[in-house]
C-alpha cells in the first residue's frame, strides 16, 4: 500500500475531542501515515501544535487564522503568531485566504488578516495554506503582489471549474482536493479540472470533520468526516484522471513531502512488521 498524507485535517475540532486517539490509529490503518492539522485559529493553532508534540512521528501543524475569524486577528497577535510560526511542529502558514461566502467577517477585514499572514509567512519563510471561497478575484490579486510565496503555496479545498484552476496554475499554487470530488453533482465542475491538475501540483486531504465523501457506503449516522477516508477521494481523483489510484496516490504523497519538507523514514517493529514514520 502506498503511504497517504492527509494535507488539511482538523484535528483539533471538538468532534474529535472523545476519540481523537482511535481517528488516528484507523487513519493509520486505512495508509495515511502522515497529516498536516489545520490551525484556523491563534489558540486552534497552538493546540495543533500540541497535538503534533504528541504524536510527531505522523503529525505537523499549520498555523494561522481562517477568514472566517479575519476580526480576531490584531496588528497586536503579530508577536504570537509569529511564535507560532517558528515552531518545529508548524509546517505551513495558514489556513489563511478569503472566504466572501458567507462573509463571517467583513471583507475588508480579511484582506487585512490576510495581507498581515502574507507578510509574516514572508518573514517567517513558510510555505502557505491558503483557503478561498467565492473571492477568486481579490484572492488572486492579493498573491500576486508576492510572487515567490504563491509558489510555494497550497489552495486547500479547490472546489472551482477549469478557468479557476488555470489562474490558481499560472500564479505558481498547489491545488489541494477533498471529498467534494466524489459528489456527482456538486463536484462536477471541479472533476473536470482534477483532469487538468499538473501531477507534480496535486495534493489529497479529508477536511474532517467536514466534506464527508458522498461515495462512503454505508453513510455513519454521525456525518463526521475522519482522515480514515482519504482513500475514497484518492479513488475518485484517480477515476476522474484515468489513472491508476497508486499513480495518484505516490504522486500526491511525494508532492506533499517536498511541499511541506516531511521526510518519511520506515520503522520496523519487534515482529518485524514496518511502518511509516515522519522523521
Ligand atoms: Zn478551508
Amino acid at each position: 500500500m502506498i503511504p497517504l498524507v492527509d494535507i488539511g485535517i482538523n484535528l483539533a475540532h471538538d468532534s474529535y475531542e472523545r476519540d481523537r486517539a482511535e481517528v488516528i490509529a484507523r487513519a493509520r490503518r486505512a495508509g495515511v501515515v502522515a497529516m498536516i492539522v489545520t490551525g484556523s485559529t491563534l489558540d486552534d493553532s497552538a493546540r495543533a501544535i500540541a497535538l503534533c508534540r504528541g504524536v510527531p512521528g505522523m503529525l505537523r501543524a499549520t498555523a494561522g487564522v481562517h477568514p472566517h475569524h479575519a476580526t480576531t486577528l490584531q496588528q497586536s497577535d503579530a508577536p504570537r503568531l509569529a511564535e507560532l510560526l517558528a515552531d518545529p511542529m508548524t509546517v505551513a502558514a495558514g489556513e489563511c485566504g478569503l472566504d466572501y461566502y458567507r462573509n463571517f467577517s467583513p471583507p475588508a477585514e480579511q484582506r487585512r488578516a490576510f495581507g498581515m499572514q502574507l507578510r509574516l509567512a514572508t518573514e517567517h519563510r513558510r510555505p502557505l495554506f491558503l483557503h478561498q471561497r467565492d473571492a477568486h478575484a481579490d484572492f488572486l490579486a492579493m498573491l500576486r503582489e508576492h510572487p515567490d510565496l504563491a509558489s510555494r503555496a497550497v489552495l486547500h479545498c479547490f472546489t472551482d471549474g477549469v478557468g479557476e484552476l488555470e489562474d490558481c496554475l499560472a500564479a505558481g499554487l498547489h491545488i489541494g482536493v477533498t471529498g467534494w470530488v466524489c459528489d456527482e453533482r456538486r463536484g462536477q465542475a471541479l472533476r473536470e479540472a482534477v483532469t487538468r491538475i499538473p501531477e507534480d501540483r496535486l495534493m489529497l486531504e479529508t477536511d474532517g470533520p467536514y466534506l464527508l465523501p458522498r461515495t462512503l457506503q454505508p453513510k455513519p449516522p454521525h456525518r463526521r468526516n475522519e482522515p480514515m477516508y482519504l482513500p475514497l477521494v484518492l479513488a475518485a481523483v484517480a477515476q476522474c484522471r484515468g489513472q491508476a489510484p497508486e499513480a495518484v496516490a505516490a504522486a500526491a504523497t511525494a508532492n506533499a513531502c517536498r511541499f511541506f519538507g516531511l521526510t518519511l523514514g520506515t520503522v520496523v517493529a519487534a515482529d518485524g512488521t514496518s511502518t511509516y514514520e515522519l522523521l
